[in-house]
Parts: structure tokens; C-alpha cells; sequence
């Protein structure tokens, strides 16, 4: 079920003094179980990309094709459409509204109708899916702390089981323990449930560990479409946009910037310390031509 978008132009108050182009040309295919990355600098243009994806918003100019059908073309129904793609948007957890969280997880599968007893086998395995415990179904959400609500609002996405789930900024406004318990999640949605993710954020950290590619938006265009390597390896891009890659890339740029002779698509702790260490293994070497070892 591959999303494909063609020549996607957005602009907000068009016509008037006030308009901005969100969206410029932007063309884009996602396959089937990708793990996708979309970052860019604030108002480069993702959440206007992402709200397309389902049909939230409708193109000015350019398509958007889920499954190879036009999904704004006569006949197609976009209820059909929003049944394989979900949308999580930011803060997800200010669209709770029901009284308990049980009822709150089941609204979603409840209203693709079907019958309770699959609504209640969705609602239990979508809030373990989130890592809360069935203990929590009883109780008012709005008596939880921000991370289980936010998990809940999740949980209430999860439950209606897309094949494909679009994340904008899920783990904005989380301490670190919260925001890594939502992408451990995430990660099991994709490996587990074979969920294709579509995970917008601007940290880079984040992408870079998760996604196994990542496109780069600025000023609503894509810029850079790659592994997370490739994309990381050009870190010289991403600082003119204003982007701060992963600390460990920005570690092996600062040391070319010195002259060393040191890889770009450095992404985890453990290569940059690898690589470190063959720079002063051979820079040991340049100096102790006999071939000294040098502890490092
Ligand atoms: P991002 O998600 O990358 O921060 P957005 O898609 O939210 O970018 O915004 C792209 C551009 O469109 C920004 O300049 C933003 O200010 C503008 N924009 C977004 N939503 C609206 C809106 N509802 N009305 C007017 N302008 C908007």
C-alpha cells in the first residue's frame, strides 16, 4: 500500500497579504513497512505534508495517491482512506475527552463499527502496546500524568490497527524517560506489527536511531532523501538550514574542521569512539614511526 505524492503545492491565505507557501512542489513515495524520518527546521513544511497523507488537507496543486488511487478522485472514499492511514498529531493527549480511558481507546475502533468484542481485544492490546497496564482502563484520563495521557491518546490511534500510522512530534514536551518509553513503542509498532511509520520530528537523535530513511524539508521543499548515513554525512547541508545533526556527527565535522581525517556518517556513540580511536592510533603512528602502541 505505498503512498506516493506528486507535485504537492500548499499555500495558507493564498491570494492575500498574508500568504505562505508551505508546500512547494513536493514529490515523495513511501513503500510498504519503511520506517520514514521527516525533519526540517520549525515551518519548513512537515505538518503540511503529514495532514495530506489522510486527507486532512486537500491539495491545491499536485496529488496524493494511496495504493496507486488518486485519493481525492471521484469514487474514492476518503473514510476509506483515513482506515489505512492514522494521523498522531502534536499533543495528541488534548483531543481526550471521554471518561475513562477505556472508553476514551475504544471511541476510534468503535466507530469503524465493529462489534464489541473486537473493540474490547483492540482496546487491551493497544494499551499494552503503549506499555500500560489493563489496571488503568477504570480511570479518568484526565487523572494521569502527561506521559500516560499522551500514551493513552496514542493507544487510542493504535487501536484502530492502520497498516499505516503518521507521527508529528510525538514525544514534544516529554522528559527524555518519557519521550525514549514513546519511541521504544514506535520501534515495536514497526518490527513487531510490520506498521509502516511515518515519524515527523526535529530530533535528529531520535530519526537518526529509529528511521531507515529520512527525508529533510526547508522552506517546503525536500532537500535531502537518504539512510540516515547519507543524510548525516552531509552535515555541512544540514547546518546551512539550521539543523543540528546527532552530537556524535557534529563531534567527527568539528575534528574535519581541525584537519582530521575522520569519517562524516559517524551515527552512534560506539563508531565515533571506534574512530576516534583510529585517528590517534594513526596519528601515534605519523609521530612513533616504529610503530609504538599508544593507549587511548
Ligand atoms: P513545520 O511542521 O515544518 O513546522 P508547517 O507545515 O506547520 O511546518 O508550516 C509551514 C508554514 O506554513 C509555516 O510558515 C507556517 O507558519 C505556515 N502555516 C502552518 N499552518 C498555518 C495556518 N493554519 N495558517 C497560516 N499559515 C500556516
Amino acid at each position: 500500500m505505498p503512498i506516493e505524492v506528486r507535485g504537492l503545492t500548499y499555500t495558507y491565505a493564498a491570494g492575500t497579504p498574508v500568504q505562505v507557501i508551505a508546500l512547494d512542489g513536493v514529490s515523495l513515495r513511501i513503500d510498504d513497512g519503511e520506517f520514514l524520518g521527516i525533519i526540517g527546521p520549525t515551518g519548513s513544511g512537515k505538518s503540511t505534508l503529514v495532514q495530506h497523507l489522510n486527507g486532512l488537507l486537500k491539495p491545491q496543486e499536485g496529488a496524493v495517491l494511496v495504493d496507486g488511487v488518486d485519493i481525492w478522485g471521484r469514487g474514492t472514499s476518503l473514510k476509506d482512506v483515513r482506515r489505512r492511514v492514522g494521523l498522531i498529531f502534536q499533543y495528541p493527549e488534548h483531543q481526550i475527552f471521554e471518561e475513562t480511558v477505556y472508553e476514551d481507546v475504544a471511541f476510534g475502533p468503535r466507530n469503524l463499527g465493529m462489534p464489541a468484542s473486537e473493540v474490547d481485544r483492540r482496546v487491551r492490546e493497544a494499551i499494552k502496546l503503549v506499555g500500560l497496564d489493563e489496571g488503568i482502563l477504570t480511570r479518568s484520563p484526565f487523572e494521569l500524568s502527561g506521559g500516560q495521557m499522551r500514551r493513552v491518546a496514542i493507544a487510542g490511534v493504535l487501536a484502530m490497527g492502520h497498516p499505516t500510522i503518521v507521527l508529528d512530534e510525538p514525544t514534544a514536551g516529554l522528559d527524555p524517560r518519557g519521550r525514549d518509553e514513546i519511541l521504544g513503542h514506535i520501534r515495536r509498532l514497526h518490527s513487531e506489527r510490520g506498521t509502516t511509520i511515518i515519524l515527523v520530528s526535529h530530533n535528529m537523535e531520535d530519526v537518526a536511531r529509529l528511521a531507515t530513511r529520512i527525508v529533510v524539508m526547508n522552506k517546503g521543499k525536500i532537500v535531502l532523501d537518504g539512510t540516515p548515513r547519507e543524510i548525516f554525512g552531509k552535515a555541512d547541508v544540514l547546518h546551512r538550514i539550521g539543523l543540528a545533526p546527532p552530537e556524535v556527527t557534529e563531534l567527527m565535522r568539528r575534528l574535519r574542521l581541525r584537519g582530521k581525517d575522520v569519517r562524516m556518517d559517524v551515527l552512534t556513540v560506539d563508531e565515533a569512539r571506534e574512530e576516534i580511536v583510529r585517528l590517534v592510533r594513526r596519528e601515534a603512528g605519523a609521530v612513533h614511526p616504529s610503530g609504538v602502541e599508544t593507549r587511548c
